[in-house]
């Protein structure tokens, strides 16, 4: 029996949301081209889905698609900005066994400007608090975290608590997937403060699911001070993309569309043992973007877990003697920048952020040039 894999399936590029630091609803996908049935019912075993967008919600047979879904997978998570309520409350009546994570940028005023939707937080908050009264069990937030809301990093982790949710983070990152090539964080060290405070919260949690978060949040300060991944990335071995085309890939995070293969013409093995598989892992294996975000450092924290779980077991031990466990500047780079030894303009080198570039759409029709067809 071959192995289970991890696979995130983008359903659509539609997006009711105008986000700050994602340009997708500029270039989204047509209805007619997006992923069929019969393409996901391709799909390989996975012990692990993620269904995302654009705003997956759009798709109108979105329970078709999690119906196919739910015959190939352990566990589906969908990513959605919360908005369309009836329809996420009306899929999670048929599946109560799914995960919904919902982005929410911030408080109230930090979210609707940061997601650019009317009323975007109530819609979103309200959409969690019906699923939790519904006895949903696997349901939380997600928040990409920048120079705006960074303040409101610790108070909406404190709001996720009180209602027993999940809360997950991200920062900012640029690729063909966001449309976008000019994200970066701007006061590092205030981020990272924000950072720092919630790690020391999960760490004083009794959860050991929030302790490994922590080491996530610890990554994520690594990450926007643009150094290498704390661990390796495996991308395209046991994980992969597809996007609304049917185009294989694998992760979110290149600069350009990387493909594997396509599965509306070829078989899902033609594809993953095919010679384009093998070379995009190659490209895989010299990556240097360092991105950290959750789809591919959760397969590595599983891999690799003795280095989160080694991380996780002294600041533990720290925990038990201090209040604060937890402090940024045991990442040297934290430490060179306050004490003047690197520069700002120094770190901005190090992060994806390219001012200069044209960012890549990966739209079908245009080759992914950038251009707005
Ligand atoms: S570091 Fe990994 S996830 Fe990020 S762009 Fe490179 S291959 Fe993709």
């Amino acid at each position: 029996m071959s192995k289970k894999l991890n696979g995130t399936v983008i359903v659509t590029y539609r997006c009711n949301a105008r986000c700050n630091m994602c340009n997708r609803f500029k270039a989204p996908s047509r209805p007619e081209d997006e992923i069929s049935i019969e393409t996901i019912k391709k799909l390989p075993e996975m012990y692990f889905t993620n269904i995302t967008g654009g705003e997956p919600f759009i798709r109108e047979d979105i329970k078709d698609i999690v119906r196919e879904l739910r015959k190939k997978s352990d566990r589906i998570v969908i990513s959605t900005n919360g908005f369309f309520t009836d329809k996420i409350i009306d899929l999670c009546k048929e599946f109560p066994d799914i995960g919904i994570r919902i982005s929410i940028e911030g408080l109230e005023q930090t979210n609707n400007e940061i997601r650019g939707l009317p009323d975007g937080f109530n819609r979103g908050y309200t959409t969690l608090k019906k699923l939790r009264e519904m006895g949903m069990k696997d349901v939380g937030f997600g928040m990409t975290v920048q120079d705006r809301n960074a303040p409101d990093l610790c108070e909406l982790y404190k709001l996720s608590d009180e209602l027993d949710m999940e809360f997950a983070t991200a920062s900012l990152h640029n690729s063909f997937y966001f449309v976008e090539a000019k994200n970066i964080i701007k006061d590092r060290p205030m981020v990272a403060q924000n950072f720092e405070n919630l790690v020391n919260m999960l760490l004083k949690s009794n959860s050991p699911k929030k302790w490994f978060r922590a080491y996530f949040n610890h990554g994520l300060i690594n990450y926007i001070y643009g150094q290498k991944r704390l661990l390796p990335c495996d991308m395209s071995f046991d994980t992969f993309f597809i996007d609304p085309y049917g185009d294989v890939m694998p992760c979110n995070g290149t600069k350009d569309k990387e493909v594997m293969g396509n599965l509306n013409d070829q078989t899902w093995d033609e594809l993953w043992n095919s010679e384009q598989a093998e070379r995009v892992r190659k490209v895989v294996r010299c990556c240097d973007r360092d991105c950290w975000m959750i789809g591919s450092v959760s397969p590595a924290m599983h891999k690799y877990i003795w280095v989160p779980a080694w991380w996780v077991i002294r600041h533990k031990i720290k925990a038990l003697f201090m209040k604060k466990p937890y402090s940024m500047y045991e990442l040297k780079v934290v430490r060179d920048y306050r004490d003047g030894k690197v520069s700002k303009e120094e770190l901005d080198k190090c992060s994806t952020c390219d001012f200069n570039a044209v960012a890549n759409n990966g739209l079908k029709d245009c080759g992914g040039c950038g251009c707005d067809k």
